[in-house]
């Protein structure tokens, strides 16, 4: 029942059980981030537009929990405005903080890394969209997956760790998986065409992001200003770093190995600077399909929200004969050497994508902050890959330690160059 509601039926719920929509609970990890601020976004697109036989008090969807990990600021302000029954920050430091701000609000406050997989396990939320960034975001997808919850996927990191594993609870429990990444969603929608033995091929389409044209030579001082500028997409500093190195496009592609259960030979991927064809499934007559739409993750976050119903929203509509020409061209696996380790990884399989991943997000940091060079992110991921004794079948506690030993290992490695 939502929260200021007794616990008989107001007419909008007898007119919602009516027409068939009672509204949909959503709870949002990582409300504050750029997946997170569009998916409000488009909820509020979704609440205002009329549907037939409602009343226009109607809310299609209600938002149950936000969370945020420091943002207390703006965590504060989107409590405020949604009167969620929950709202988590994760990093406990700001729990007062948040306390104070929306003291006057009856929200229950959630604070700490836990927080999460309460929020996954509430009984009254119906789809968690996942918007967080990192493997951080892996107990509480997990712990939704194993409740049966709707799950939104846009935190791509604990799907390429431990998507066998993530995909067989889906699967026992009956929990629906829906991806936000564009590239998936768009997959998603282009599957529905055939039947998963008619596939012969996915082709995974990027950006290329803004070193596409690079050389070995003048990728070699690339500037972080530099690599935060993407041509096309505007999103969060991890993913935007992830796309420059091309690892965005190796965690892609394990994330679509898992999602559609189709191995990684079949799995090609293409540079499309315009970002318009967000990727195709080639089926077994030849015939491709392909799923077109403007360089928004509104159009994805909506889908994923509505599916299998389409509705009307905020998404700009493309208009072809305006962009003139599509181009595609293959990648340079010699100046983004991630995307060859990338395909290794998901062939070795267990704990390989763990440590890819862990190695990876630590780098990225390390990078976001000024301590090392662009091109020592893909080094550092190599160094530990080559280091790592993979676990060919891996349990849950097998990838978490594999992810602790990658992170150790990127910080030693460095502490050794600095002496
Ligand atoms: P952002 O960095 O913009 O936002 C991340 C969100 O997660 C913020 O709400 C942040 O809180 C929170 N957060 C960060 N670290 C932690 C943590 N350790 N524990 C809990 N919460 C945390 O990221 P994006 O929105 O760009 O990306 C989110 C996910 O979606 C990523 O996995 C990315 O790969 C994927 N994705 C993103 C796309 C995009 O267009 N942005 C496209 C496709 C996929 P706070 O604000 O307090 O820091
Ligand atoms: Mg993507």
């Amino acid at each position: 029942m939502a929260k200021g509601h007794n616990h008989f039926l107001t007419e909008a719920h007898i007119s919602a059980i009516v027409y068939g929509s009672m509204a949909k609970k959503i709870a949002i990890l990582g409300s504050t981030g750029s997946i997170g601020k569009n998916a409000l976004r488009v909820i509020d697109a979704l609440n205002s537009s009329p549907v037939a036989g409602h009343s226009s008090l109607d809310k299609e969807y209600e938002i149950v929990a936000l969370s945020a990990n420091s943002s207390v600021e703006l965590l504060a302000e989107q409590a405020r405005r949604y009167q969620p029954r929950f709202a988590a920050i994760t990093n406990a430091d700001f729990a007062d903080e948040l306390r104070e701000l929306v003291g006057d609000l009856s929200i229950e406050i959630l604070a700490g890394p836990d927080s999460l997989t309460e929020i996954a396990q509430l009984e009254e939320v119906d789809i968690l969209l996942t918007a967080i960034v990192g493997a951080a975001g892996l107990p509480a997808v997990l712990a939704a997956a194993k409740c049966g919850k709707t799950l939104a996927i846009a935190n791509k990191e604990p799907l390429v760790i431990a998507g066998e594993l993530l995909m067989e609870t889906a699967r026992k429990n009956g929990s629906t998986i829906v991806p936000v990444d564009s590239e998936h969603s768009a997959i998603f929608q282009a599957m529905q065409a055939g039947a998963p033995g008619e596939v012969s091929k996915i082709i995974l389409t990027g950006s290329g992001g803004p070193f596409r044209n690079a050389t070995s030579e003048n990728i070699q001082n690339v500037t972080l200003k530099e690599a935060l500028s993407h041509p096309v997409w505007d999103m969060g500093p991890k993913i935007t770093i992830d796309s420059a190195t091309m690892v965005n496009k190796a965690l892609e592609v394990i994330e679509a190995h898992w999602l559609f259960d189709v191995p990684v030979e079949k799995i090609e991927v293409l540079i499309h600077p315009e970002s318009i064809v967000h990727s195709l499934v080639e089926f077994v007559d030849g015939s491709l399909i392909a799923q077109l739409g403007n360089p928004d993750m509104c159009l994805p976050i909506q889908y994923a929200l509505t599916y299998p119903a389409r509705v009307g929203g905020i998404a700009k509509r493309v208009r072809l004969a305006n962009i003139g020409k599509l181009t595609f061209e293959k990648p340079n696996s010699e100046v983004f050497r991630a995307l060859p380790l990338g395909y290794e990884v998901a062939r070795t399989g267990g704990t390989a994508a763990a440590v890819f991943n862990a190695a990876n997000e630590t780098a990225v940091q390390e990078f976001l902050e000024g301590r090392i060079k662009f091109v020592n992110i893909a080094e550092l991921i190599e160094y530990c890959l080559n280091k790592h004794n993979a676990k060919t079948t891996a349990s849950l506690e097998d990838l978490l330690q594999a992810d602790a030993w990658a992170r150790r290992e990127v910080l030693e490695c460095l502490k050794q160059k600095v002496r």
